[in-house]
């Protein structure tokens, strides 16, 4: 297998910047995931890195070489699409020893690698079938083993589960990461689906127009997003943002706004007092008959376990994840305390998050 790293990368169509100088490692026998909304660059970066898309700038080496110029089949890297474009006249071993067919590989050979792909992928009892009589997961169960039966050093699947239902994605997402953690390919996968990234990926990429915004494992991207739009694009609902008109130095520990003082973590960076945005994940969020925080409840969204309960604020509308059992009417009026610990803050002016003392440095930036 093999450790990818990309240098400065970068893509330019004419004037349009599709992908802003990247920079990245995916170690060997890693799940990488860049996730992000459509048109971001996720797919671009992906191309240049299997060598279907030559960058503008910048360096694509595996294990250290440098492959930039080197053509796709040079590179020994199987690309898997949200299209499983199988053959359809074949049947499922036919489809999987496609590759090493066209190679020349002896028929007991390949006979061997499709039965061993097979029972990776536990689809032995498929091999026979045609692949047009297939479920949509058994298909991509298909795709993936034509990928893997060349042993390619690292996968790039874009999308691979976006044709399935969500039920099944679901599924597949956990077939994904078992296989990953059988096999050990260094991965990468690009997904718009903040759940497939969390559930799967060992590091996360999140994309923004062509930038790549914070890189870090799923639990530090949610609970220290390094910016408002990390903050709002990972979790549902996304983190509530209360904007503050005062700013806070390096030292002070609560922000203060009309007649309202609220405790903060301490900021720790060196900064002008500029407005500041508040962001709190609804989960941190209690009912408290003497919180300074009031608003009047808009609407409550019962989930089983949870409910998600929004409240108009004079900072703007609040969404707090509470147990179902608590009874709150619509237009009641509830004071909202926050679990000041887990508080981020932001600069109003870039949306980058400011270094308070809860976090420390480690995933900033
Ligand atoms: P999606 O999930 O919708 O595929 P993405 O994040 O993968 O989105 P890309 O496909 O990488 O995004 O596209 C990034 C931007 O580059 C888009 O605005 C797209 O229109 C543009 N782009 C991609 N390929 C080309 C091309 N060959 N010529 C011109 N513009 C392109």
């Amino acid at each position: 297998m093999a450790e990818i790293r990309v240098e400065n990368l970068r893509k330019s169509f004419d004037q349009f910047t599709a992908v802003e100088r990247s920079n990245f490692t995916v170690p060997d026998g890693s799940f990488f995931a860049m996730l992000g909304p459509s048109g971001c660059g996720k797919t671009t970066t992906l191309r240049m890195i299997a060598g279907l898309e030559l960058p503008t700038d910048g360096q694509v080496l595996l294990d250290g070489e440098d492959v930039t110029f080197r053509r796709a089949a040079a590179r020994d890297i199987a690309f898997v699409f949200q299209l499983f474009a199988l053959y359809p006249h074949m049947n499922v071993a036919g489809n999987i020893g496609f590759p090493l067919k066209c190679q020349g590989m002896r028929r007991r050979e390949i006979h061997e690698r499709v039965a061993e792909t097979a029972r990776l992928l536990r689809i032995e009892h498929l091999l026979s079938s045609k692949v047009s009589k297939l479920s949509g997961g058994d298909r991509q169960r298909v795709a993936l083993g034509r990928a893997m039966v060349r042993r390619p050093k690292a996968f790039l699947m874009d999308e691979p589960l976006g044709a399935l239902d969500a039920e099944f994605r679901h599924l597949m997402c956990s077939e994904l990461r078992d296989l990953h953690d059988r096999i050990n390919a260094t991965t990468i996968y690009v997904t718009h689906d903040q759940l497939e990234a969390m559930s799967m990926a060992d590091t996360i990429a999140v994309m923004n127009s062509g930038r790549i915004e914070q890189i870090g494992s799923p639990q530090q991207i949610y609970d220290r997003p390094a910016s408002m739009f990390v903050a709002d694009f990972i979790g549902s609902p996304p983190m509530n943002f209360l904007k503050f008109e005062s700013g806070l130095r390096a030292g002070e520990r609560s922000v203060s706004f009309r007649d309202l003082t609220l405790a903060v973590p301490e900021v720790r960076e060196e900064r002008a007092p500029g407005p500041l945005v508040l962001g709190v994940r609804p989960e941190h969020i209690r009912l408290s008959n003497s919180a300074p925080v009031r608003g009047r409840v808009f609407g409550a969204e019962y989930l089983g376990t949870t409910q998600i309960v929004t409240v108009d604020t004079a900072y703007g509308r609040v969404a707090a994840r509470l147990p179902s059992s608590l009874s709150v009417q619509i237009g009641e009026s509830v004071g909202l305390s926050f679990r000041s610990e887990r508080l981020v803050l932001f600069d109003a002016a870039s949306g980058s998050a400011i270094r308070t003392a809860n976090f420390g440095d480690a995933g900033h930036g």
